[in-house]
C-alpha cells in the first residue's frame, strides 16, 4: 500500500449541510483525505453516501459549509467550476456510457471536448487506458456489445482520460454479475496501488480490507464512523455499524 502524504488535502469538507427540502441529507461534515489516500464509505441505504459523492464534483450544490479540492475552494458558478470537475472523475453504479459511440470514442471524447487534447494524441492515450483496464481489443465495439465488466472498466478508463486528481466511484459493482465484480475491483486496487485519490461507495469488504486505507461508516447524514479497515469490521464502536455489519456480512 501506497504512502499517504500530509501536505493540502485533495478533498476537504467543512461544515457541509445538504438539504432536499426538509430532509436533512448531509449533517454538518467535515473531512479531509489525503492526497493519494483511498477511502471507502459504507452504510446504510439513504444514508448519504451517493450525495456525498454528488456534492465533491458539485452535481449537487451544498446549502452551507465549504469545498475544497487540492487547496482549491469549488466556487458556485462559471467556467471554473468545469474546470475544477474535470478533476474530480467519477463512476456510477449505471455505467453511464453513451450508447452510439464506439468505446474507443467514448474514451477520447472527454479528452477532445473538454481538454482540447488533438485527435491523435487522445487516441494514443485512449489505447493505453483501454490497455490498463485489460478491455483494449475491444476498442471499436459499441457499449451494448460488451459484458458489463468490461463496460464498467470503459467508464473507469473514460474517467481516466480526463487525468483527474480525484475518482470518485458510487457503488460501481453493484450492477454486475457476480462473476465480473473481481475484474472491476482488480483494476480499481492498481489504481489504488498507482497512488490514485480515491473515494470509493462500496459494500466489497475483500477491496475494503485490500486496497482502503480509511473507512467512513454513514448513517442518517453523517459520518458515524471513520477508521482503518481492520477496527471497523473487527470491532465496529457503534450499535449502528455493529447493526450494518450484521446485516451485510
Ligand atoms: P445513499 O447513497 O446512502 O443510499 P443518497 O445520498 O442517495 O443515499 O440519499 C440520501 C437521502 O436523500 C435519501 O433519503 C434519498 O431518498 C434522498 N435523496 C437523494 N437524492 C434526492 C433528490 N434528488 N431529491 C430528493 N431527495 C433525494
Ligand atoms: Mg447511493
Amino acid at each position: 500500500m501506497t504512502e499517504v502524504s500530509t501536505d493540502t488535502p485533495m478533498i476537504r469538507l467543512s461544515a457541509v449541510d445538504k438539504y432536499f427540502g426538509a430532509l436533512h441529507v448531509l449533517r454538518d461534515i467535515d473531512l479531509e483525505v489525503p492526497r493519494g489516500q483511498v477511502v471507502v464509505v459504507l452504510g446504510p441505504s439513504g444514508s448519504g453516501k451517493s450525495t456525498l459523492c454528488r456534492v465533491i464534483n458539485r452535481l449537487e450544490p451544498v446549502d452551507s459549509g465549504s469545498i475544497a479540492l487540492d487547496g482549491v475552494p469549488l466556487p458556485a458558478e462559471g467556467r471554473a467550476l468545469a474546470e475544477l470537475r474535470a478533476d474530480v472523475g467519477m463512476v456510477f453504479q449505471q455505467f453511464n456510457l453513451f450508447a452510439h459511440k464506439s468505446i474507443l470514442d467514448n474514451v477520447t471524447l472527454g479528452p477532445i471536448k473538454v481538454r482540447k487534447s488533438g485527435k491523435a494524441a487522445a487516441r494514443d492515450e485512449a489505447m493505453q487506458l483501454l490497455e490498463r483496464v485489460g478491455i483494449a481489443d475491444q476498442a471499436d465495439k459499441y457499449p451494448a456489445q460488451l459484458s458489463g465488466g468490461q463496460q464498467q472498466r470503459a467508464a473507469i478508463a473514460r474517467a481516466l482520460a480526463m487525468r483527474p486528481k480525484v475518482m470518485l466511484f458510487d457503488e460501481p459493482t453493484s450492477a454486475l454479475d457476480p462473476e465480473m465484480v473481481n475484474e472491476v475491483l482488480d483494476v480499481m486496487t492498481g489504481l489504488a496501488a498507482d497512488g490514485m485519490t480515491m473515494l470509493v461507495v462500496s459494500h466489497e469488504m475483500g477491496f475494503a480490507r485490500r486496497a482502503a486505507h480509511r473507512v467512513l461508516f454513514m448513517a442518517d447524514g453523517e459520518v458515524a464512523e471513520d477508521s482503518v479497515p481492520e477496527d471497523f469490521f473487527q470491532a465496529p464502536a457503534t450499535d449502528r455499524a455493529k447493526d450494518f455489519l450484521g446485516k451485510i456480512l
